[in-house]
């Protein structure tokens, strides 16, 4: 399948740390599994992986809010 975002390179079935930004901090989401374009660094993850990514980008983002404003 090539990649739906920029459509020059196959997808490659994988398990990565995808990194995720927030207000400038980053954290990492470990050992997600899907689909990676090594072209433009678009990812599809499986439902389940989608979630967990979802889940600490929330979690994530409610930290880095919880921090003061510097
Ligand atoms: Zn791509």
């Amino acid at each position: 399948m090539k990649c739906p975002d920029c459509g020059t390179a196959e997808l490659k079935q994988d398990t990565r740390d995808v990194p995720f930004s927030y207000k400038g901090k980053t954290t990492v989401v470990p050992r997600l599994t899907g689909q990676f374009c090594d072209a433009c660094g678009n990812s599809v993850l499986t439902k389940a992986d989608q979630d967990r990514y979802a889940a600490e980008a929330t979690r994530f983002r409610q930290v880095v809010d919880k921090l003061p404003v510097r």
